[in-house]
């Protein structure tokens, strides 16, 4: 049995045999697309907005060589960083002005754990993991107002995120009923706003049994038990769709 590492944490033998907050996260909206990205036929692009978060994350991983290396995209031809990615080092100077915000983000980086919840094994990777203490993510986004979702209306962008069903997955797995800390920061021009945010229990445990109640499902079309659901909504779902036939324009 191979040792889950940075390096192959994402890889398709290992999205395969664990779940993860992300993988959950994304069966919960299309379990087609989910599917297709596990088995590597599809990846969702990659937006300038989705790379200046990845870029502050590597950065306080002490990854940032890897990941420029990675993503000469976010390069001008004589080398220096885009504009659109010059926010990412704004981001980062504020954080880095904050005592309290950089003595959350002072844990062990990165770290990776296994366990079981639900029946089913789960791999997490804590951001910033004060052992015995608490558990830090570090989350860089547009801003902290509420989000729409559909049929549940305008709701806290935690729940919109289901940052509520990551804080669940990492405290059962890293065992020791921790307190699930967000660090975040947003994107907002010209000024971040930063914060540190706890997620209360009542709301971990609500996220708890949202977990519960879908992963008999994910699991059985993860093993091939059950077809995987298109939610004919998603990119993925566009992209694959086939005509067979005529419908009313009230049903589209
Ligand atoms: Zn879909």
């Amino acid at each position: 049995m191979s040792i889950l590492t940075n390096e192959n944490y994402f890889d398709t033998e290992n999205q395969l045999k664990y779940f993860g907050s992300s993988q959950f996260k994304s069966f919960m909206k299309c379990e087609a697309a989910t599917m297709a990205e596990i088995n590597g036929e599809y990846e969702e692009p990659k937006s300038t907005a989705l790379l200046v978060g990845s870029f502050v994350d590597a950065h306080f991983e002490g990854t940032l060589d890897i990941f420029r290396a990675k993503h000469p995209e976010l390069f001008t031809k004589s080398g220096d960083l885009k504009s659109d990615y010059r926010q990412a080092e704004y981001i980062i100077q504020r954080i880095e002005r904050d005592e309290m915000f950089m003595r959350y983000m002072s844990g062990k980086k990165q770290v990776i754990k296994t366990g079981e919840l639900f029946g089913v094994p789960w791999k997490i990777k804590i951001d910033s993991y004060h052992e015995g203490k608490a558990i830090v993510d570090l989350k860089v986004m547009k801003d902290f107002e509420p989000i729409w979702v559909d049929g549940q209306g305008r709701i806290p962008f935690v729940e919109a995120w289901g940052y509520d069903i990551q804080a669940a997955i990492y405290q059962v797995i890293e065992g020791n009923n921790l307190p699930f800390f967000i660090a975040a920061a947003t994107k907002q021009k010209p000024e971040s706003d930063i914060a540190i945010m706890s997620i209360p229990q009542e709301d971990i445990d609500i996220a708890k049994s949202i977990i519960q109640a879908h992963i008999q499902r994910f699991d059985d079309v993860k093993k091939g038990l059950s077809e995987p659901i298109r939610c004919e909504k998603c990119d993925y779902c566009k992209r694959t769709k086939v005509l067979t036939e005529i419908v009313s324009y009230k049903e589209i």
